[in-house]
């Protein structure tokens, strides 16, 4: 018993299948595609799928930015201290001299 392939409608198919070879070929083929395309594993913590675009899922994003945000005021810290201390290093030289 054969009928058409519902999705080509060109092939005709056995009864107890769904869709022909080409069709089914396809499919793998696309799902395949799609799954490379779009489930990216994060490559941080390799446990949630990463961001379009991205290598890291959300919450590693989240955690980077938060890391970058954190040296970038880590840098400021260390240029305001760079200032200061050489102020106090030349009194306190001052006071042991005298
Ligand atoms: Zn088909
Ligand atoms: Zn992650």
């Amino acid at each position: 018993m054969l009928k058409k392939c519902p999705i080509c409608e060109l092939n005709y198919i056995r009864g107890n299948e769904t869709m022909c070879r080409t069709c089914a070929a396809e499919r793998t083929r696309r799902y395949a595609a799609k799954s490379e395309d779009e489930i990216i594993m994060c490559s941080e913590c390799g446990e949630k799928p990463a961001l379009p675009g991205h290598d890291l899922c959300e919450d590693c994003l989240k955690e980077q930015k938060r890391q970058a945000n954190l040296e970038i005021l880590a840098d400021k810290v260390r240029a305001d201290e760079a200032e200061d201390p050489l102020e106090e290093d030349i009194s306190e030289t001052e006071d042991e001299e005298d």
